[in-house]
């Protein structure tokens, strides 16, 4: 398809003008209303001076306000620049120089982190907002939401340059000067790599995240057009809340119920029950939290009918117990990455599904599993991964090594190289077996880090896990374990341990296990192994 994204939002401004596109804790925005405040949004960039391809950094949690921007950038012919809230200082300082964004959008109590390096990034203006500006309640219920640890409100210091995104929105009328966009236009920079080295900008452009849309609803043949609910509790400043939450349910004009925290369990488990959500894309750790969580048997959760569950791998356990308390909803897995916009395989909803695997190539996809020499290797055996398809990004954002070290041009198509080790059988679907990256060499032998994990996880105490290299003179690497127990249980080194012998060859076995209380997480709710290698070496100095 050709459409662009503004194209997608416009259809279902007119298919379904009344309908509630969003719904935030209460507050609800219908589609005709969302059309014209993205218009508002564009009218006052472009007043501002933006122009067609432009980059307006996008930092916000999923609330109205980030459709609003996203969709204003683009119907501007700007390109929106996801920026994780999660972000330090730096990491935002070298995100905003490496895009040269001169807008950011951002919410109020994020400020402070802009503050400390405003003086050295190219931004002109910042247009701030609150989530008191999307809801209808008093200041004083929103408190909780919006005070900072100390209790303080943030101060920002609103003047020429620092905007409050509201009154601005307020000041215009909702007819932008139409600016020509093609499907090729990159829409998004979406920057990877924080987990596995310099982050990079990935040119996603408009046809990459609408063919990825179109995919996905290809794929789950039942969606019906204006009347799901999606429960958005993934974040869209990641690619795949983007697409999977934000982008496909604008496409299928489904009503985005927004939750600003995926960590807080509580406000998911409300909302889902609020806003009647039939689907629910999510991650293992999220699925897996929801399982375990004392308030969900308060909870009746049977409105939901279809879950994607992407990022990493979704295990048997997580699936079959998050089935159990939604009266069996189907549950599938997914697998993709940044640079695919980023749906690759999903095993189908209606067809059959294989536990462990990650389905098949989805409509129009191609992949194939090949070796170092990139020759296509025999089902079942383990190959790099590698992709095609309209959904595969432009490149890095001016970065033409790196492009070139991920992009190849071979059998006909432009190959996307995953970095993921996978496998495909003899009825095409495909197991991921670990990232290339993350592989652990003990005594010569291979160990994927997953394999070990998932043993760990097979013990009735162990709520999450992580299996990384350490430096061992011996073996040149050994299998170290990072384990989260599940509250109110407990397990010892040596239980662990001797839990792992049973399932796992003694070369592969945990020599040393480490217990915290939580794994650190990006913001995708992805367990940082790289992270826990760099503490675990630290600590042992
Ligand atoms: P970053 O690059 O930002 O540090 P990242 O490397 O995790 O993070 P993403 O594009 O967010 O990059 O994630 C893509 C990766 O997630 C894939 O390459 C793969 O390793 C992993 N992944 C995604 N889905 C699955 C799945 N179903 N099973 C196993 N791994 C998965």
């Amino acid at each position: 398809s050709s459409l662009t994204l503004p194209q997608l939002l416009e259809r279902a401004a007119s298919k379904y003008p009344d309908r509630t596109a969003l719904s935030f804790i209460g507050a609800k925005t219908s589609y005709r209303q969302l059309w014209q405040d993205a218009g508002r949004f564009a009218a006052a960039l472009q007043k501002m001076g933006v122009q067609k391809g432009d980059r307006v950094s996008i930092m916000l949690p999923n609330m109205p306000q980030f459709v609003v921007a996203f969709y204003g950038t683009l119907l501007a012919g700007a390109v929106a620049v996801n920026t994780s809230p999660m972000y330090t200082p730096s990491e935002l300082e070298h995100q905003l120089t490496d895009s040269g964004s001169e807008t950011l959008v951002m919410l109020d109590t994020f400020y402070p982190r802009y503050a400390e390096i405003a003086a050295r990034v190219p931004v002109k203006r910042v247009l701030v907002t609150g989530v008191q500006d999307a809801l209808p309640f008093p200041k004083s219920l929103l408190y909780p939401l919006k005070a900072r640890k100390d209790g303080t409100w943030v101060k920002v210091p609103y003047g020429e340059r620092t905007l409050s995104l509201t009154k601005v929105v307020a000041s215009q009328a909702p007819n932008p000067q139409p600016v020509p966009i093609s499907a090729d236009d990159v829409a998004l920079l979406q920057y990877t790599g924080g987990t596995t080295g310099v982050p990079k900008g990935a040119m996603l452009t408009h046809r990459n995240l609408v063919a990825n849309c179109e995919q996905a609803r290809g794929w789950m043949t039942d969606l019906r057009d204006g009347q799901e609910v999606t429960l958005a509790a993934i974040p869209f400043f990641h690619v795949y809340g983007m697409t999977v939450a934000m982008n496909l349910s604008i496409l299928i004009g489904a009503t985005v119920a927004l939750v600003p925290n995926p960590r807080d369990l509580k406000m998911v488990l409300s909302q889902i029950t609020a806003s009647g959500a039939t689907l629910f894309p999510g991650v293992p750790t999220l699925y897996n939290a929801i399982n375990n969580h004392p308030d969900t048997p308060k909870h009746d959760l049977t409105c939901i009918r279809a879950c994607i569950s992407g990022s990493a791998p979704l295990l048997l356990e997580t699936a079959r117990r998050f089935k159990e308390i939604t009266g069996g909803a189907n549950l599938v897995e997914g697998y993709g990455l940044t640079e695919a916009s980023p749906c690759t395989h999903t095993n189908p909803i209606f067809g059959a599904q294989k536990e462990g695997s990650i389905g098949l190539p989805m409509p129009g996809v191609d992949a194939v599993v090949v070796d170092d020499s990139g020759q296509p290797v025999q089902p079942g055996e383990v190959g790099e991964l590698w992709v095609a398809g309209p959904m595969i990004m432009k490149g890095y954002w001016q970065r033409p090594d790196e492009t070139a070290k991920t992009l190849r041009e071979a059998f006909g198509h432009t190959w996307l190289m995953t970095g993921d080790m996978a496998t495909m059988d003899e009825d095409g679907y495909f197991r991921i077996v670990d990232r290339k990256k993350d592989l652990i060499i003990a005594g010569g032998f291979n160990i994927y880090p997953r394999e070990v994990e998932e043993a760990l996880m097979t013990h009735p105490a162990v709520l999450e896990a992580a299996a990384v290299g350490l430096p061992d003179e011996y073996r040149g690497e050994s299998v170290h374990a990072v384990v989260a127990l599940k509250p109110g249980q407990s397990a010892t080194e040596a239980d662990l341990i001797a839990h792992c012998k049973g399932l796992l060859s003694a070369y592969k076995v945990p020599r040393s296990v480490e217990f915290r209380t939580e794994l650190p997480k990006t913001a995708a709710m992805k367990i940082l192994r790289r992270q826990l290698a760099q503490e675990a070496k630290a600590a042992r100095g």
